[in-house]
């Protein structure tokens, strides 16, 4: 990577972020905008199309006629592919802009945005643009001279709708598979971080994807372009990653016109270290799992759950290590935690910092960092002595405080990481191959890692129980989604 700077001068030129519909950037139909501001100088860096349900109209109408009449939905796998690897191709090309961008909308660390977020985006469009062709249809012999196929066609507009923390890696998770299947889009990106949809909608547009299949409208959530989606009676599907809470109001806007819906939502990770662990790797990892990206990562390992007889060890050396964290300027190849969303998300987590501290012993950090200047700078913190009961156990925090608490037994370790609403993610450290089988059968968690944190195989199912989201994301259940099975039987002479 070249070195990436940020605009020169004092005077922030701000960058015009339009909507994208039917292939042209094009104002909000109010001709109105808001500001996108930049988390770690407070200043804002660009002027927002704001969206409202007359864009999502001619967004959601410009995607129907691309459906209807154009050629996406009739292409084959192959041909689409072509244009979905090279959207993956130009994204690489365009890395260090986007990464820009993405740091500047979110506050992290430039490496995360180049080396994981740009990254894995590009992989998004290069993976699916492979794997959709592996997309078995079904066919069954019953009676004689009987056959019935089942095959799978496009589902026509979907309405995908992102949250802030991972904006362009957790979009492109949806866009690749809906564009492999045939589908055309309104994207709803999160108001906090707009950027990087806007640059992708013209590296959608260069790779030669037909006008209309991709469209994208900025605005709000609640009452805004993103209810306007939810209730559009020309969008048959919502794909929606983001709080519990948003994706229950969804719900109850969607069943209107019975679109189909799918949501990753809120999590509420626990970390379990047995005494019989790799410490040298799972005391590390413990401190990505719950500071990376600020702890803003819906699978963090947000609830630490040590076995007695190492607890006191791992405390310290824990501590130890989220001390040296270098809290700074996002944009320094040396930062390892950059700002916090935004001032109101920073107030909210302030707030569990101090439940934290009035129930519990706090160990380090929960501080303002106001020497780093005006942005949403915190030390991250670490408590102990919480009850299990506890809000700061029990909700969704989202940032970089991390609870530890000691447990006796396996089936207390199996009980603390279930007294949770969430069931998105665990991770298991152990070199018992039998206490990890029996824990990995009680842990109600759609993914479990044993021995590491965040790895992933883009084929196997992504997602949550309980309240951490319905249906999958990954692999062929992606393009279960983004599809309809239609089953056609017919009688042959034999
Ligand atoms: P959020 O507040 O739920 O917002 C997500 C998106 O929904 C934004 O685009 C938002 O627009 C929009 N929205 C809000 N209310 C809406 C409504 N009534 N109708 C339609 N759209 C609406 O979530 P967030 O704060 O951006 O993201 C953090 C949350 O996402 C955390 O809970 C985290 O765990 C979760 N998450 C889950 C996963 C996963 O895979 N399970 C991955 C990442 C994040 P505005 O921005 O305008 O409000």
């Amino acid at each position: 990577m070249t070195s990436l700077k940020a605009p020169a001068g004092n005077k922030i030129k701000l960058t015009q972020i339009p909507n994208f519909i039917d292939g042209s950037y094009t104002p909000a139909l109010s001709n109105q905008t808001f500001e996108t501001v930049n988390p770690a100088t407070g200043e804002a860096h660009g002027l927002v199309a704001h969206g409202t349900a007359g864009d999502i109209d001619l967004a959601a109408e410009a995607a129907n006629r691309a459906y209807e009449t154009g050629p996406w939905a009739h292409l084959s796998y192959a041909e689409r592919a072509r244009v979905v690897s090279k959207i993956g191709d130009l994204i690489l090309v365009n890395r260090e802009r986007l990464a820009l961008a993405e740091t500047t909308d979110t506050g992290k660390p430039i490496n995360e945005s180049y080396d994981g977020d740009i990254l894995r985006s590009a992989q998004n469009f290069h993976f699916f643009s492979q794997f959709a062709s592996t997309f078995a249809e079904e066919a069954y012999s019953a009676g004689e001279n009987e056959r019935h196929i089942a095959v799978r066609e496009p589902v026509g507009v979907c309405g995908l709708i992102t949250p802030w923390n991972l904006p362009l890696y957790l979009a492109t998770w949806k866009i690749a598979p809906c564009l492999m299947m045939g589908n055309s889009i309104v994207l709803k990106p999160a108001e906090w971080t707009p950027y990087t949809a806007y640059l992708l909608a013209e590296i959608v547009r260069e790779a030669g994807l037909p006008d209309g299949v991709f469209n994208v409208v900025n605005g709000f959530g609640a009452g805004g372009a993103g209810e306007a989606l939810t209730r559009h009676p020309l969008v048959r599907s919502i794909s929606f990653t983001g709080e519990t809470s948003t994706g229950k109001a969804i719900m109850a806007a969607a069943s209107g016109s019975l679109k189909k819906v799918s949501f990753e939502l809120g999590g509420k990770g626990a970390n379990i270290i047995f005494a019989d662990a790799d410490l040298s790797e799972a005391i590390p990892t413990a401190l990505r799992a719950a500071f990376r990206n600020q702890g803003q990562i819906c699978l963090a390992g947000s609830r630490l759950f040590v076995e007695r007889a190492i607890y006191d060890q791992v405390v310290e050396k824990l501590v130890g290590l989220v001390k040296k964290i270098k809290v700074g300027d996002p944009l320094s190849k040396e930062t390892e935690m950059g700002a916090l969303v935004s001032a109101e998300h920073m107030e909210k987590v302030l707030s569990y910092i101090e439940i934290g501290r009035a129930e519990g012993e706090l160990h380090c950090g929960g501080e303002r960092l106001e020497a780093l200047g005006a942005g949403n700078f915190l030390s991250p913190a670490v408590f102990t002595g919480l009850p299990i009961g506890s809000r700061f156990l029990q909700e969704e925090i989202f940032g970089p405080a991390l609870p530890i608490l000691p447990f006796d037994s396996e089936e207390e370790a199996i009980a603390m990481a279930n007294n949770s609403p969430y069931g998105l993610s665990a991770s298991i450290w152990t070199s018992d191959i039998n206490r990890v089988h029996r824990l990995s059968k009680k842990i109600k968690a759609g993914m479990i890692w044993v021995n590491t944190w965040f790895a992933r195989d883009l084929r196997t199912p992504f997602g949550g129980q309980k309240s951490s989201g319905i249906g999958r994301e990954g692999g062929r259940y992606s393009l279960e989604f983004f599809s309809e099975a239609k089953t056609i039987s017919y009688r042959y002479k034999g």
